[in-house]
């Protein structure tokens, strides 16, 4: 697995991870490490937003930014488990 610089940001990544999500390549924007992408493709699965979250190499605030990466797969899962 690609390792994230920033140890936070690469705990919520492995986290995302080992919850089913998907690393995929952040394509021509070059602020973005990668991307995450939802296991669920439903459109009734959008984690509050959507299945896609960016994952940036340097964010401002890194350890919200992880927080937020968490937030958005317990979101997606909750939303799962709950039907
Ligand atoms: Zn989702």
């Amino acid at each position: 697995m690609k390792k994230h610089p920033n140890k936070d940001i690469n705990d919520a990544v492995k986290y995302a991870v080992e919850n089913g999500w998907e690393i995929v390549a952040p394509g021509s924007s070059s602020h973005a490490w990668a991307r995450l992408k939802c296991p669920y493709n439903d459109p009734d699965c959008r984690c509050g937003k959507f299945c896609l979250e960016s994952v940036w190499s340097t964010p401002r605030n890194p350890r919200n930014h992880a927080k937020a990466i968490r937030r958005i797969v317990d979101r997606c899962i909750n939303k799962d488990s709950e039907q």
